[in-house]
């Protein structure tokens, strides 16, 4: 290509990257808005609930995800459907560490796809929004599998975006997968993350994880029925963060008997989760990936763990900030 076409081919792709950087910018959410609530000045660590639903697509409740804020930094757990729109949602509000470009480290208790459907979307977009570190991505065997699968699975978009005009940079889509298994997980100047096995029916290795930051201890359970291994890794913990069902199983393709059996195999009933919160001497108790089955309400799941444990409780809500 002679020089003086090329220099106009860069001027123009200059103006082009300015244009594309100008629209990604106006796409995430800004946290100038004077109504923005300080949520950064809470008292950290803290708890921001992502998604706090299930498989099912229920509209409020977007696919299981939470983070973790400590040391101004986002450490997230499970990535279910909409985990970065509701990361820039939170940043919208004043979280600054939920920046979706500033999104780089993630802890999935298990493969289940409603807890891992966002992964690409974490992989990939913070890496279109500008993030040049790679992800660094935890959780059990197979993880790093599917992360690979992904990036192989949009190999197509990651070389148009980085040999193309949008001049993606070339690391930032990257994964750095640690398969992990109980015991320490991570460490760094915010927090040290323990991982211990739970009890998710069939799945080989389902991990919770416990967070100690500051001084404060939250414990995460992911996927799992009743599990001594939690009671354990709580064991007087400040926060426990549990999912749950409430109401008799029931499902529209499999018969009441089977999936009757399959929950209790899987998850933990309401009952099952006030006796447990008790038992581990949680100082406090939010509850997510809320099923509600038969109708059952908010009100009833508050209602059975307020009857079986007397510490404070939350039924999480999508965008909910909680402090241990
Ligand atoms: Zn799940
Ligand atoms: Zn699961």
């Amino acid at each position: 290509m002679p020089s003086h076409r090329f220099t106009q081919f860069s001027a123009f792709s200059l103006r082009l990257t300015a244009f594309v950087n100008a629209f990604l910018l106006a796409s995430t959410a800004s946290a100038q808005n004077p109504a923005a609530p300080p949520a950064d000045r809470r008292q950290e660590p803290f708890v921001v609930f992502l998604g706090t639903g299930t498989p099912g697509p229920t509209p409020s409740r977007q696919g299981p995800s939470l983070a973790i804020i400590a040391g101004g930094n986002a450490y997230l757990v499970d990535v279910g459907v909409g985990v970065v729109r509701q990361a820039n949602a939170a940043y919208a509000k004043g979280v600054a560490a939920l920046n979706p470009r500033g999104v780089r480290i993630a802890f999935v208790t298990h493969l289940h796809s409603d807890h891992t459907l966002g992964l690409p979307d974490v992989i990939l977009t913070p890496w279109v929004l500008g993030r040049a570190a790679p992800l660094e991505l935890y959780g059990p065997p197979g993880i790093a599998a599917m992360a690979e699968n992904i990036l192989k699975a949009y190999a197509e978009d990651i070389h148009i975006r980085t040999t193309g005009l949008e001049q993606a940079n070339p690391t930032g889509y990257k994964v750095n997968s640690h398969e992990t298994e109980p015991g320490e997980a991570y460490r760094d100047a915010n927090v040290k993350v323990t991982a211990f096995a739970v009890r998710h029916g069939s799945w080989p290795l389902a991990l919770g994880y416990r967070f100690d930051a500051a001084g404060k201890s939250i414990v995460v359970s992911g996927d799992t029925s009743p599990a001594e291994n939690l009671v354990q890794a709580c064991n007087g913990c400040d926060l426990l963060i549990h999912e749950v069902y409430i109401g008799s199983p029931t499902s529209a393709v499999h018969p009441t008997e089977h999936w009757v059996q399959y929950m209790a195999s899987f998850h933990t009933s309401a009952r099952q989760l006030a006796e447990l919160a008790t038992r581990a001497h949680a100082k406090a108790l939010a509850a997510t990936h809320l099923a509600f089955m038969q109708g059952a309400t908010e009100g009833d799941l508050l209602a059975t763990l307020k009857r079986g444990y007397s510490g404070r409780v939350v039924v999480a809500h999508d965008l909910e900030v909680v402090n241990p």
